[in-house]
């Protein structure tokens, strides 16, 4: 891990009106995130994790604040400029995996190796994820903790800055959860990619960094983890 800021957010503020009602999602949040970074978002349900996320992949804008990656300010970027940089700089998993059922493993990691400039090989990302004896199966064929696993690969493939993970266990059990979360915690130490998870499986905070905790839209607490623990060390 480098001393090397990705990303910088300042007075962070999301505000959705829905009729009357005006939420504050984000209220404030100020962040720095260093290259290689491995960062745990908790939080309760409605505190602001999501919608965080969102904005530093550049799916959503805040309301007042500034966020920057690499020094490119995103919370004035147009909409192409995003587009340009979710597709150059970010991979995204999310609690349900989007795999297209009609192609093979392969083949729906490929998808994505098409379209960026310097892909890692297809076969190296299913490799990465454990998933190589599996790669020639159709999504339906896979349980839900392997097909995380595709998601996974689909979404390192093209060798991202970032990955941004959205309750990936979110709909596995709590060891399936584990397994997927040691995937993600090897991909941060052995490419180190920044990684920030959101996720309630209490096993990854020991991999973590750091661990923010958010609560009503503001950074409640920021606990470092001075002895990370690589994925390899741990009896799971
Ligand atoms: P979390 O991921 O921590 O559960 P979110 O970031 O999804 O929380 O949501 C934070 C708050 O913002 C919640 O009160 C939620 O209802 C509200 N919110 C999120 N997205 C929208 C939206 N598109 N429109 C209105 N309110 C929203
Ligand atoms: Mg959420």
């Amino acid at each position: 891990m480098s001393d090397e800021v990705v990303f910088r957010a300042k007075g962070l503020t999301k505000v959705y009106q829905t009729g009357e009602v005006e939420v504050r999602a984000l209220d404030g949040v100020d962040l720095e995130i260093t290259r290689g970074e491995f960062i745990v978002l908790l939080g309760a349900s409605g505190s602001g994790k999501s919608t965080l996320l969102n904005i530093l992949g550049g799916l959503d804008t805040p309301s007042s604040g500034e966020v920057s990656f690499e020094g490119e300010v995103l919370s004035s970027a147009d909409e192409s400029a995003l587009t340009a940089y979710r597709r150059e700089h970010v991979g995204f998993v999310f609690q349900f995996y989007n795999l297209i059922p009609s192609l093979t493993v392969r083949e729906n990691v490929a998808l994505v190796t098409d379209i960026v400039a310097q892909p890692m090989p297809v076969d190296e990302a299913i490799d990465r994820v454990g998933l190589t004896p599996r790669r020639d199966h159709f999504p339906a064929q896979l349980s839900g903790g392997e097909q995380q696993r595709v998601a996974i690969a689909r979404a390192i493939a093209k060798r991202p800055d970032v990955l941004l993970c959205d309750e990936p266990t979110g709909a596995l059990d709590y060891q399936t959860g584990k397994l997927v979360l040691e995937v993600i915690a090897r991909i941060n130490v052995e490419i180190g990619t920044t990684v920030i998870v959101i996720t309630h499986n209490a096993s990854i905070a020991r991999m973590a960094d750091r661990v923010l905790y958010l609560g009503d839209g503001r950074l409640q607490r920021v606990e470092r983890n001075p002895q990370k623990v690589s994925p390899s060390e741990l009896s799971w």
